[in-house]
């Protein structure tokens, strides 16, 4: 079998701080052998159920240039290299197609506005933890067909285009209860972390989400060997609406062919089937910035 992997890195073990994110960082080259290490698990947890398993792993987090290569486990090629609408336009999804069977999202996270809500709480409620949609400094809300969903739900749906199920999800505990709401169902959760807040959680070591996240995995191919998975498919032609921070955002956005302006602040595009959405809908959040950021370079 042939599974597909979409690594980000924010819901990785031990990640909770913006210095782990991005190369400048003095924490980064720590924070890349974790991710790389949640992606080995969840590929040693298949292998237990199909040792003859493929796996396509795209690295879709920021500069895209994070996982290390040198340390990805054998049976892996990994997509690398700048989310561009020329290279790589369906962003976390590149490297997908119909020869794959199942999908895997490793490191995933809560999506933008997510809040917290610990139990006995009292005051305002924190947000979650690195709680954004593709591109946290432009994106308040995202909905696909009119329900708020965060990178989860829309990688699930465009994986969905060729009937792929998404059979294991790694994250922040708040992830769990946004899967639960926006994916059909049936899939494996597996928490590295509670998050305290956008920049604190309480976090599993190394040793310990290694076991759990092969352990999720192993289970997740079990239930797609005994049909258990459905794949997202959205209502079709599937529309997503994008609502930015700030006016000139979605002034700049709307000027890419096929994006419509449907409020001050909102775009959207329709198409006939998810992945072409999706497409358009990267290309418009692409442009809609104000000049070239390091992530795309
Ligand atoms: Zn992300």
């Amino acid at each position: 079998m042939r599974i597909f992997i979409s690594a980000d890195i924010e819901g990785c073990t031990g990640i909770v701080h913006r210095d782990q994110l991005m190369p400048e960082g003095k924490t980064y080259a720590a924070a890349r052998k974790l991710m790389t290490g949640d992606i080995n698990a969840a590929i040693v947890g298949a292998l237990r159920v199909d040792p003859a398993a493929e796996f396509v792993v795209c690295d879709g987090h920021g500069v895209m240039r994070n996982i290390l290569l040198e340390e990805l486990h054998e049976a892996a090629q990994l997509v690398i290299g700048p989310a561009t609408v020329e290279n790589k336009p369906l962003c976390q999804s590149q490297g997908c197609d119909d020869s794959f069977d199942l999908a895997f999202f490793t490191g995933y996270h809560s999506r933008a506005g997510t809040l917290l809500r610990p139990e006995g709480f009292v005051g305002q409620a924190p947000g979650g933890l690195l709680s954004h949609t593709w591109v946290g400094s432009t994106i308040c809300n995202f909905r696909m067909n009119g329900q708020v969903v965060g990178e989860a739900a829309l990688n699930a749906a465009v994986v969905g285009t060729w009937d792929i199920p998404v059979g294991l999800v790694v994250g922040a505990h708040e992830l769990g209860p946004e899967c639960e709401q926006t994916l059909p169902g049936g899939h494996v959760f597996v928490q590295t972390k509670t998050s305290y807040g956008p920049t604190c959680a309480l976090c599993l070591p190394p040793a310990k989400t290694k076991k759990l996240i092969e352990d999720g995995a192993e289970e997740a191919v079990k239930r797609f060997k005994a049909g258990k998975l459905k794949a997202l498919k959205p209502k079709l032609p599937v529309t997503m609406e994008i609502e930015v921070y700030r006016r000139e955002m979605a002034d700049k956005a709307c000027r890419v062919a096929g994006v419509e302006r449907t409020g001050e602040r909102t775009i959207a595009v329709t198409a006939p089937r998810v992945d072409q959405a999706a497409v358009l809908a990267w290309t418009a959040v692409v442009r809609a910035q104000d000049e070239d950021p390091a992530w795309l370079k």
